[in-house]
């Protein structure tokens, strides 16, 4: 099996090369990543200018683009003919919890690779320490993947305590949790006056919610959720029904 490698925090980070070493162990591994930091860049995807692809080493090439662009150039085996197997992202410095997900290059990095039909997962550290464990996990989670298949449609959004191997509580499979919003807008000026701004505000902080993949990582458990992209509010359908209209 052939995995693509990619995250958002650009290929030399310490997240993606400490998994890259743990995967290569047992598996194929070519890295398709963002040439500099792309954290929060989501869904995006570069049609405004042409993508540049450097080989970084055998095996690494850096992409002057988004996530998203780097799982579609690896997995359509536009760079060098392969086609990989299967989308790992990560691991990312710093948690991807809750409505923090719709934010995320690294979640959209495997949200790509399910839509192109392949196992997909993404995975976070709640911290920016243990990466070893990270990996670790990760391959546990690819081999299960690989032994029993992954239900249709669906990736895996992975967050892992930042401890060592041995502290981890377990896996917990949650659902996406809810973020309580704490973010303000920094407003200052510069020396010629004009005022800019910065996205800025504490936290996050999560709503207890008990099987949410927060309290998960808070009791040190790793937070696997299922996500899926259909985005439709089925219970919404039905109670706006009403509201449809037809001249039929
Ligand atoms: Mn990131």
């Amino acid at each position: 099996m052939r995995i693509l490698l990619t995250n958002d925090d650009g290929h030399f980070a310490e997240g993606l090369q400490t998994l890259r070493g743990v995967l290569s162990e047992r598996w194929e591994v070519v890295v398709v990543a963002p040439d500099r930091e792309q954290s929060a860049s989501s869904h995006a995807l570069t049609l405004h200018h042409p993508l540049r692809v450097d080989q970084v080493e055998n095996d690494v090439w850096r992409v002057d683009g988004t996530p998203t662009d780097c799982v579609l150039l690896g997995m359509l085996g536009a760079i060098d003919g392969e086609r990989p197997d299967f989308v790992v992202s990560g691991v990312n410095a710093g948690s991807n919890l809750g409505d923090d997900i719709t934010y995320s290059g690294t979640v959209a990095a495997a949200m790509e690779g399910t839509l192109l039909g392949h196992p997909s997962l993404a995975v976070s550290l709640f911290g920016n320490t243990r990466y070893d464990t990270a990996a670790q996990v990760t391959a546990e989670l690819v081999a299960l993947v690989q032994d029993n298949g992954m239900p249709p449609d669906t990736l895996l959004n992975v967050n892992v305590p930042d401890v060592g191997w041995e502290e981890l509580s377990g896996i917990k499979l949650t659902h996406q949790g809810k973020r309580t919003y704490s973010e303000q807008i920094v407003k200052k000026r510069d020396p010629s006056g004009r005022p800019y701004y910065w996205v800025a505000g504490e936290g996050p902080y999560w709503e207890t919610d008990e099987g949410a993949d927060f309290s998960a990582v808070e009791a040190g458990y790793v937070s696997v959720t299922p996500l899926h992209l259909d985005l439709t509010n089925h219970r919404a359908i039905e109670t706006m029904k009403d509201w449809e209209f037809g001249k039929r």
